[in-house]
């Protein structure tokens, strides 16, 4: 299912692809359509972590951008809504708005206001007075408002309770009423709530028209909230990763697990040498040391925790925005523990991975022991690092709770008089560049982090790989290919044994060099003509042999290697391949009658191709 099959208009489709919703979750499924045809009113059982946000306020958006097209006009007059959310706290009414603005990112018409108590009563009558589409509201400030006239919700189509057991729960029972008697009749109530306490059956009864219900059964619990991220680079970039990370999620609060006590400790040294609020926890310090460093990260003045597995056994704390593993576990069942340190109580969590390149392996085993998805990433640039944290600082203004302060309040007319002279835009410029000139300097001089491409593979690896393959020979010696590498566990000391059991004489050989799937060597350039010949008329556990010229073979090595694989010149039945695995091929068979291999190249003997 896609959110553009339910109905979802393009602009909108474009703004949650962003943010990576693929598909919709099950609520969304539910709700969405059904808001977007003919709208009634709506009971949906909904805990926060089910996706109820995005279930409600992409057809709220869609519908009013619709009207707005339709009526041509934009509310502008005294704060003309077209759509109310109702929510209990101040925390909720933010976030509500910022997911709602995340998702108008292409709705250029669509305006919307957080409204909530603690925050400035005269900006937010500014704001209104300009004309806001959608407000949403904690239900005592939106009243305050009202009264005073700014906020009129006359044209309102729409209204949202969100979380409306803990609405009744907060004693705003009567506020509800107040706003509702005040929309007009033909809008309508969507009401979500978690559960279904008597008063929200008054409320429906009072309120909604023949409702609809929906239940969304099961909340997304534990593993299914968590996402996993990882990202593959070279090893001596790890660490660069990891900042990066760490900086491209401002409010982080997680647990950075190393494999050693010696590693966390140094990862810790480093992180907070570089300025961020980190500290090691390992079982290298005393006990005292540990239970102020988990004390300090319990009541979240430690933002970054760096730990074992085992020192962070001891920490009680689970509420974790992120956990991040500094290079994979070693066994899988400790990657699932640490995960599921984040993701608790219905929030989501990111469980992110920095892996080397030779760790890629792993990434599978995890996602089929474990039964998560593990996606690929590519790390943040520094500008996608610098918008993240500029915009964190601008998310970290809007929530400063105003409360009066004595100090401020004798200094502030003076300090207004003083920087009277800048503009916002001026002000605004200035603060952002002295919080983050650092930062901004900083990713504009880092070095580069080598990351692997699309096929998990790092630049250094493929430019290795392909000096190897375009390699000169040694003067006097001739490099040949041969169709069997690594993976065939072709090791230098085999090679020389098949060399020498193919070719008669003793072969002068020369430099080797190993690839995952076949290789190159080099041997005396009067005897490579021989060896190619003698050779390629041999096969291995009916695998033949090609031996052919380095440069004849050119970038073209694997493809002939892929059709040797399969040419079977022997007769005998043979187990079918399986996969990758052809090192079984090497090990002796006793079924092969008249075999009595002592090592498994002593089938190199082979069987002399018949040429067809
Ligand atoms: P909510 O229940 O609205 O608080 O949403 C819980 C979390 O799920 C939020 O972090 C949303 O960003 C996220 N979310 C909502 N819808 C989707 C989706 N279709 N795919 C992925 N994540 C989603």
């Amino acid at each position: 299912m896609t959110f553009e099959a339910l109905g979802v208009s393009a602009p909108i489709c474009q703004a949650v692809a962003e943010l990576g919703y693929e598909q919709p979750m099950p609520v969304q499924e539910a709700v969405i359509p059904h808001l977007l045809g003919e709208p009634q009113d709506l009971i949906a059982l909904a805990q926060t972590g089910t996706g109820k946000t995005a279930a409600f306020g992409l057809p709220l958006l869609q519908n009013v951008a619709r009207s707005l097209d339709e009526s041509k006009t934009r509310t502008n007059a005294s704060g003309h809504a077209r759509a109310l959310v109702l929510c209990p706290t101040r925390e909720l009414c933010l976030q509500i708005s910022d997911d709602l603005t995340e998702y108008s990112k292409y709705l250029p018409s669509v305006r919307i206001l957080p409204v909530y108590g603690g925050s400035s009563i005269e900006a937010q009558i500014r704001t209104l007075r300009r004309g806001v589409e959608v407000i949403v509201a904690t239900p005592g400030r939106l009243i305050d408002l009202m009264e005073r006239g700014v906020a009129s919700l006359d044209e309102v189509q729409t209204v949202v309770l969100d979380e409306a057991d803990e609405m009744l729960n907060m004693g705003f029972t009567e506020s509800l009423q107040t706003i509702l008697a005040q929309v007009p009749k033909e809008r309508h109530l969507l009401l979500f709530s978690a559960t279904m306490p008597r008063e929200i059956s008054s409320i429906a009864a009072s309120y909604m028209h023949h409702p609809r219900e929906i239940v969304v059964g099961t909340k997304n619990q534990g593993n299914a909230n968590i996402k996993h991220h990882y990202y593959v680079v070279s090893a001596r970039h790890k660490y660069l990763a990891l900042k990066r990370i760490a900086d491209y999620y401002p409010s982080i609060y997680g647990i950075i697990f190393c494999r050693t006590r010696k590693e966390t400790q140094e990862i810790a040294d480093q992180l907070i040498r570089d300025g961020y609020n980190a500290d090691a926890l390992h079982g290298e310090l005393s006990q005292a040391q540990r239970d102020y460093v988990m004390q300090k990260f319990r009541i979240r003045n430690l933002q970054l925790l760096v730990a074992t597995d085992v020192a962070a056994r001891g920490l009680d704390v689970n509420d974790l925005t992120h956990v991040i593993h500094y290079g994979l576990p070693d066994d899988i069942e400790s990657y699932t523990h640490r995960s599921g340190r984040t993701a608790r109580a219905g929030k989501m969590g990111l469980s992110i991975a920095i892996c080397h390149s030779r760790e890629r392996g792993r990434i599978r085993d995890i996602e089929r022991i474990s039964h998560a998805t593990l996606e690929r990433k590519n790390l943040p640039t520094g500008q996608e690092i610098c918008q993240k944290q500029l915009f964190g600082l601008a998310d970290r203004i809007e929530r400063v709770e105003l409360t009066e302060d004595a100090t401020l309040e004798s200094v502030l007319p003076d300090l207004l008089r003083k920087l009277d002279w800048l503009d916002k835009e001026e002000l605004m410029r200035r603060i952002m560049l002295m919080e983050f000139r650092r930062m901004l300097d900083y990713y504009e001089s880092e070095e580069a982090i080598e990351e692997a491409d699309d096929k998990g593979k790092l630049p250094t690896e493929r430019k290795e790989k392909r000096d190897k393959r375009n390699a000169v020979a040694e003067e006097g010696m001739k490099r040949l290919f041969i169709n069997f590498g690594k993976l065939d566990k072709m090791y230098p000391n085999k090679l020389i044994e098949l060399i020498n059991k193919c070719v008669p004489g003793r072969v002068k050989i020369g430099k080797i060099d190993l690839m995952p799937r076949f290789s190159f060597f080099e041997v005396d350039e009067h005897e490579a003509s021989e060896v190619v010949t003698s050779m390629s008329s041999y096969e291995v556990d009916g695998r033949r042999i090609v031996v052919d010229y380095a440069d004849a073979v050119g970038a073209s090595e694997g493809k002939r290697e892929r059709r040797g694989k399969r040419t079977h010149f022997d007769d005998s039945p043979r187990a079918p391949r399986k996969g990758k695995k052809h090192h079984d091929d090497y090990s002796p068979r006793s079924s092969r009658k008249g075999d009595s291999h002592s090592s498994p190249f002593d089938k190199y003997k082979g069987k002399k191709k018949s040429r067809r």
